[in-house]
């Protein structure tokens, strides 16, 4: 408050001149000013952090993938923050392209490395994607995914690796995660072999479900609810101390997600390469050798959300004779493969097309593209049209180079 009386003293002095109706007039703007700008009822949105977003220059824009390939200002930071502004305050309606336009986000946070706000556009957006479900206006596939989600308690129809029934006594506890389990089954295989060749007793669970990202980030925040519930009473029920993480979004749910709604797990959560680097260091793995050049993609969530740039890159390093390379787009400021954010399901052909994107600055630089998150590999096999270059998650990589 004294900040503020001093950074308006100007104003007082002035005032001080002034009549007593226009001084009672100012006081009174001053004061409710802010009130103006925002919905009188309470929203999801935080709409005076849109309404800030909605007036900046947009500079970030620039970073943007979406609006990148999409080639449109519609698609830009700022313009939906601007769409969202309009329809939060009813200037217009929350309707068709309106809304479609508020799912149009790969929630990659490029946009935040260059934010003076420190906004991540994802979360503006989520909090008005949870006014449209509060509406019932939700598109129709998302309500359908969201049902099977409920049903299946699994985001794809199919989970490939049965569950470990120890779960319960092991410190070490691998979530394996929707997408891995699906979509890349080989990616669970390698880490079980990595995690057995390090003698540590660990196991997977038996009843895991989806960690529930795609349920917030779609606003179907009582959804969330109850996932964030079950796999945390899962595991803080087990003699759990660690909890490893194929995915990186899986890892930032469960370490900044859940406790904001009330879960807090008590096991230290890492995301597999961190894990990983921290067995060789501790020489309970050891890296033969495996001759090559590899060129490493940061995914969004692991060096954006997570902070880790490192870890992997020591890992690597940590092969003899593996040659690690970089792009131009690298640690933080890397760029998204395009299916994070739901993209892939909400706006596949915006998500393929910054696929493509990705892989051919990634091919660039050499024929060996591993990665560190299992969304990232999928959506870099889908976009490897021409088989061009060889795709790989860094645990693939960590046990060829113990097999040769
Ligand atoms: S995300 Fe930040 S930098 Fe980008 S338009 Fe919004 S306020 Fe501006
Ligand atoms: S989070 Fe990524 S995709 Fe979404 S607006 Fe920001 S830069 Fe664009």
């Amino acid at each position: 408050m004294l900040d503020k009386i001093k950074k308006y003293s100007w104003l007082i002095d002035s005032l001080m001149e002034a009549k007593w109706s226009t001084k009672k007039e100012v006081v009174h703007n001053f004061l409710n000013a802010k009130k103006k700008y925002v919905p009188k009822e309470k929203t999801n949105a935080k709409v005076g952090d849109i309404l800030k977003c909605a007036l900046c220059p947009n500079m970030c824009r620039f970073d943007c993938p979406v609006a990148r390939v999409g080639n449109s200002e519609a698609l830009t930071p700022a313009a939906k923050s601007r769409i969202a502004y309009l329809m939060e305050m009813g200037e217009i309606d929350f309707s068709g392209e309106f809304v479609d336009l508020m799912y149009k986000c790969a929630g990659c946070d490029a946009s935040r490395e260059w934010c003076p706000f420190d906004f991540s556009v994802e979360d503006l957006l989520v909090g008005v994607r949870e006014d449209i479900v509060d509406k019932g206006l939700a598109p129709k596939a998302l309500l359908e995914l969201k049902d099977k989600l409920e049903k299946n308690h699994q985001i794809y129809d199919q989970s490939l690796i049965p569950p470990d029934t120890e779960a319960e006594k092991a410190r070490i506890l691998y979530f394996m995660g929707c997408t891995a389990r699906a979509k890349v089954p080989d990616v669970v295989n390698t880490n079980i072999k990595l995690l057995e060749k390090s003698g540590l007793d660990f196991a997977t669970i038996p009843d895991e479900w989806c960690c529930g990202a795609p349920l917030s980030t779609l606003g179907f925040k009582d959804s969330f609810y109850k996932f964030a519930e079950h796999n945390s009473r899962l595991i803080n029920k087990s003699k759990c101390r660690t909890l490893v993480c194929d995915c990186p979004e899986c890892a930032y749910v469960f370490r900044e997600l859940y406790p904001k709604i009330g879960f807090r797990l008590k096991a230290e959560i890492l995301p597999m390469n961190q894990f990983l680097l921290r067995l060789v260091e501790e020489n309970k793995i050891k890296p033969a050798g495996l001759q090559g050049e590899f060129v490493y993609h940061d995914p969004c969530a692991l060096s954006r959300k997570l902070n880790v740039c490192s870890a992997p890159r020591e890992l690597l390093k940590s092969i003899p004779g593996l040659e690690l390379k970089e792009t131009y787009f690298s640690h933080r400021e890397t760029r998204c493969c395009g299916m994070g954010g739901m993209l892939g399901i909400t706006n596949p052909e915006i998500s393929s097309k910054i696929g493509e994107s990705r892989i051919s600055e990634l091919k660039e630089v050499c024929s060996n593209i591993v990665t560190a998150c299992p969304t990232c590999e999928l959506a870099f096999k889908n976009a490897n049209k021409d088989k061009k270059v060889k795709v790989y998650d860094i645990s693939e990589v960590l046990l060829k180079s113990l097999e040769k």
